[in-house]
């Protein structure tokens, strides 16, 4: 998380619990790079695209904004896309609340998950933390089936996994929170392929068996989707970086309630969902 110092990786419950629904602003696969189109990837186009949403985000209040992932696509070099990540944080960093950034296999490629993190004033990889009666969880799937993280270009994107240590994390922080929970991953939980871990059934399984999870939110897919498995809804966002000008955004306000009900409210390009 940015702006607090250093995020724990399961913070106690935020105090003042009660009141409104939370409010989460959602922004995925950004992809910004200062480089021309390639076919429907409009690389340049999401600087404006996030000021769009923040500007939605600060005007309307949210409680806090996660960034999905992806929010870089890749550069020449390490100071290229860490300058890349400065520049498009800049515009996040105009909201004024907290912010959090789930790790996308572009903004790790070349980067190192520290050296993104740091270029994005970033948290841990992955954590939890509760706001107003709802837990939330950052998920990190940027790991190779090996368990060797991301970084140098030393993966293929079609190959990622949670590895067991981050795994029995989840478990534990499932098992601890008296909450429900909503889930933040880049990488689908949800199908078996190219776009999907290659331990789903095994993070679905631990998901399931928690009885806390109302909604996993991922990216990555970039035409966007939804599939409910067994109680839990799997909500992928549509793509920013997909074609040109304001018309074409795609971002959303998660509602959630503390029974784990809520509404995804989807602008531009991006679908609405009810969730009960
Ligand atoms: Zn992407």
């Amino acid at each position: 998380m940015a702006r607090s110092k250093k995020q724990s990786r399961s913070a106690p419950a935020a105090p003042g619990a009660g009141g409104g629904p939370v409010r989460v602003g959602l922004v995925a696969d950004a992809h910004y790079a200062d480089k021309a189109d390639r076919k429907d990837r409009c690389y340049r186009w999401s600087l404006p695209k996030v000021q769009q949403a923040v500007e939605h985000f600060s005007r309307t209040g949210v409680d806090f904004v996660v960034e999905v992932g992806d929010l870089i696509d890749s550069g020449a070099s390490i100071d290229e896309e860490t300058g890349l990540a400065r520049r498009i944080n800049k515009e996040l960093r105009v909201f004024k609340g907290d912010r959090h950034y789930v790790l996308g296999n572009h903004c790790v490629s070349l980067l190192t998950k520290n050296e993104f993190l740091r270029a994005c004033d970033g948290g841990d990889p992955y954590y939890a933390f509760d706001h107003k009666g709802v837990c939330f969880i950052i998920l990190d799937a940027c790991y190779r089936p090996d368990e060797q993280p991301y970084g140098r270009n030393n993966f293929d994107w079609r190959e990622a996994c949670i590895p067991r240590a981050e795994c029995e994390w989840l478990s534990g922080a499932l098992d601890r929170t008296r909450s429900k929970a909503i889930v933040f991953i880049h990488q689908r939980v949800d199908v078996g392929d190219d776009y999907g871990l290659a331990n789903g059934q095994v993070v679905r399984d631990i998901l399931e068996r928690s009885g806390k999870v109302s909604a996993v939110i991922q990216g990555h897919y970039h035409p966007g989707d939804y599939r409910k498995i067994g109680p839990i809804h799997y909500i992928t966002l549509s793509a920013m970086v997909t074609g040109p000008g304001l018309d074409s955004n795609a971002y959303a306000i998660l509602e959630v309630r503390p029974d784990g009900s809520a509404d995804l409210a989807g602008f531009g390009r991006q679908k609405s969902y009810t969730l009960e």
